[in-house]
């Protein structure tokens, strides 16, 4: 086994071994290409940190996209270092970072919130904004002021820094801006009254603990210098507020290695800046760049194709990555006349892959730019029986069954949560109809001194109006979570058991039993959550309930997401950043769709996104494959976005990819190739009629039924002798006539051609 230090010399190019033993001072910022090993460099300057006692383990902090990513580099590093050590190295992304801050300190924030506060996730604040705007309009909020463009707004406003009183979208009228600010207001005093914050507070709010305790001196204890070295991932996906975590975390002494790549920036809309990254020295003042330009990841050819579609970009710092790869396969382009056969090839490419070569399904993944385009896929994967896993879609917090479950669990922390306590009260049903709820929460907010589990423990003497069975239900409801809080409380019962206990004396175990679920997979899930809670109880003896709703909170769709198992996995490019696959199929390459052209409200015309960055998550996507990348359209799809339906033209990317260097044209043609860039379009010079035998590179020789021209191509039905016919477009896939019912004649005579 070769000693650490020649281990280091060993995996390391000469570049990455620089940022790698950058010696702590100047702040380090590697600024370099995909694949070009910026995520390596990370895990093997912590573990150098802590071969060489650069620092203790607990002086480090790594922050990366996902936890996911996190959980990977902290298995890495632990390859590396003996395995205690790494388990005390602080890796995470910058919310749980910060949410596990504001756990310590958040009371002393005067924000209105105790320890025990929540997180409420998307979908709790889209509850409490449709909560505000009914109190506020009745059903029909103000237009332009929908709960949705609330959300959007209250987020711009919040990893903006910007102060709502000030805020204004020109495109909206004033008093639809004056609706939203009051909108906003609304929402932050029920997220108080909740003790709740949402996602964009985690970091705001830790954002003011930090600078409180770092202005404050004296006794306080600043924050900045808590760690020795800091490590950020991912760095051009950062927003504003991030950036200025950084700062504050970062005293002078703090050693600071951020990476990034400014051609991988794809979260604009959701505030990140790339200015952070490339204006890092301003903040950061004697920063040391270094670059990489070596990809270790892809082939010649899905490279040369990825570096020449960014090269269309203007805003970039320009890099030329190389690679000493062979060119390997082609990148392939492939067009179908429907979403559903685009879909269908898909999903039986996949399985061929898996088949024929062996490929695991678990190391092919199918990306697109919408959440909708994965219902096809899954619905010809179901057809096709592929096992498939979609990442990022539903995720596993956010199903019913599971959200109810943790309502309760979040009620038994902490009872002020409105958005539970609704959802808990009629689930499952009790018999407390609208009436009683609202009497309920009346009577809580009548009775600011009393607990609400006080209040609806005695609702017959603290509410009006109840009906008996809503009282005792209320009664039952209460005494029940008090029950669960005491368990946590004493740490009489883990997290599991208390879950377990809330499922099954709450009935909603059995309403999921009894329930219209044509499936037990509502049973399985809750076996999965009580697994999780089980697993959190073994990996962190003594902590309550409320570290397992953090932790669970945090975690996002790609957490989920397992790429050794044997499931296709579909995703949206975005959920695809720092991901590595062997093979990778985009799917959906049509102007409008990639690049998006947004749904256009009422009759106004749909906008396009911003084009350079629609460019560069379609370089994220191509860049995530190792071996094989295959690119696919299709020229009709159902609900077109910003169209309401149909036609599709090939993105304009696809051009650009093929016009220099035409990279599917490299020699060593696959055999399986149905179409490819530049491809040999023909047809059949004489064009198609009904009856003549065709042969599809694919389905294989089929007849045609219906033949119609549509300008230079053809539209054609053709009967494969499968279950339907299939509907094809000439122009994209070369559909020669191998025999023709003789004209003239009589009989079937068919000349072969
Ligand atoms: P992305 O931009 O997609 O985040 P990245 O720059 O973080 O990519 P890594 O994921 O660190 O790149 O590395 C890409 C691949 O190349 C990984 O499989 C990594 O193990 C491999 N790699 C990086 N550097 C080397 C090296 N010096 N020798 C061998 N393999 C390497
Ligand atoms: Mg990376």
């Amino acid at each position: 086994m070769p000693s650490p230090s020649t281990l280091f010399e060993a995996s390391l190019n000469d570049r990455q071994l620089e940022a790698v033993t950058h010696e702590s001072g100047p702040p380090l910022l590697v600024l370099a290409g995909a694949g070009s090993g910026k995520t390596r460099v990370i895990t093997y300057r912590i573990a150098y940190l802590l071969e060489r006692s650069l620092a203790p383990p607990w002086g480090i902090l790594a922050m990366t996209f996902t936890r996911k990513a996190a959980r990977e580099m902290q298995e890495r590093v632990a390859t590396l270092v003996p395995a205690d050590v790494a388990a005390r190295l602080r890796m995470g992304t910058f919310h749980s970072m910060c949410a596990w801050l504001l756990r310590k300190g958040i009371e002393g924030l005067n924000c209105g919130r105790d320890r025990d506060y929540v997180i409420y996730d998307r979908d709790d604040s889209l509850s409490l904004l449709r909560r505000i705007a009914r109190e506020r309009g009745g059903s029909d909020p103000s237009p332009g002021a929908d709960p949705a463009s609330c959300m959007r707004m209250i987020s711009r406003c919040k990893s903006g820094l910007i102060d709502p009183a000030e805020w204004t979208d020109a495109s909206l009228s004033e008093s639809v801006c004056r609706e939203m600010r009051a909108v906003y207001d609304g929402y932050e005093a029920g997220l108080r009254q909740s003790n709740a914050i949402d996602f964009d507070d985690i970091l705001t709010l830790c954002l003011g603990l930090l600078r409180r305790n770092n202005d404050a001196g004296g006794a306080a204890r600043p924050c900045s210098g808590m760690f020795s070295h800091i490590l950020v991932d991912e760095y051009q996906d950062t927003n504003r507020v991030q950036h200025l975590i950084l700062r504050e975390l970062a005293s002078k002494e703090t050693g600071i290695c951020v990476v990034g790549d400014d051609d991988q920036s794809i979260y604009g809309w959701r505030g990140a800046r790339v200015a952070n990254l490339l204006d890092f020295g301003r903040d950061f003042p004697g920063t040391r760049i270094i670059r990489m330009e070596r990809n270790y990841r892809s082939t010649g050819n899905i490279l040369k194709a990825a570096s020449t579609l960014v090269s269309y970009n203007r805003a970039r710092h320009s890099k030329t990555l190389w690679s000493e790869a062979p060119p390997g396969d082609p990148v392939r382009e492939l067009r179908f006349a429907t979403a559903s056969e685009e879909a269908a090839w898909i999903v039986q490419s996949a399985l061929d892959l898996r088949d024929r070569l062996n490929v695991p399904l678990g190391s092919i993944a199918v990306l697109f730019r919408t959440n909708a385009q994965s219902r096809e896929l899954e619905l010809q994967a179901r057809k096709a029986g592929v096992p498939y896993e979609l990442v990022g879609s539903l995720r596993f917090f956010e199903r019913q069954e599971i959200k109810d479950t943790v309502c309760y669990l979040r009620l038994v922390v902490n009872p002020k949560d409105r958005v539970s306590l609704i959802r808990v009260l009629s689930r499952p049903r009790r018999g407390i109809g609208d009436k009683s709820r609202q009497a309920l929460l009346q009577a809580i907010d009548s009775r600011p001194e009393l607990s609400p589990l006080e209040v609806m423990g005695d609702p017959a003497g603290l509410c009006r109006g109840l009906s008996t069975r809503a009282a005792s239900a209320m009664r039952d409801l209460a005494a029940l979570l008090a029950d669960a809080a005491e368990m946590d409380r004493s740490r009489s019962a883990g997290v599991r058991e208390i879950a377990a206990f809330l499922l099954t004396r709450s009935g909603l175990e059995d309403s999921f039993r009894t329930g219209l679920s044509e499936d037990d997979s509502r049973l399985y899930n809750l076996a999965e959550l009580l697994g999780m809670a089980a697993q959190f109880d073994l990996d962190s003896p003594g902590e309550g309930l409320a570290e397992f709703l953090a932790q669970t909170s945090l975690l996002t769709s790609v957490d989920e997401y397992d790429s050794d198992a044997e499931r296709l996995a579909l995703m949206t490019l975005h959920c695809s950043k720092g991901l590595e696959l062997d093979t990778v199929f985009i799917c959906g390459l049509e102007e409008g769709l990639l690049p998006l052209e947004r749904p256009a409200r009422g009759d106004a015309r749909g906008e396009m996104c911003d084009i350079e960055e629609e460019r560069r998550l379609l370089y994220v996507g191509m860049t995530r494959a190792r071996k094989r990348l295959l690119l696919t359209l299709s020229l009709r799809r159902a609900g077109y976005p910003g169209r309401g339906g149909f036609h599709g033209r090939p993105s304009r990317f696809l051009s650009e990819i093929g016009a220099a260097g035409q990279p599917a044209q490299a020699p060593g043609r696959d055999p399986e190739r149905v179409a490819g860039l530049g491809e040999d379009r023909q047809g059949s010079s004489e064009g198609y009629r009904k009856g003549d035998i065709i042969r599809h590179p694919r389905f294989g020789q089929g007849m045609v039924l219906s033949a119609r021209r549509d300008g230079e191509e053809w539209a054609l039905t053709v009967d494969f002798g499968g279950d339907e016919p299939k509907t094809l477009l000439t122009g994209y896939v070369d559909l020669p006539v191998v025999a023709r019912r003789g004209s003239g004649g009589r009989g079937k005579t068919w000349h072969a051609r």
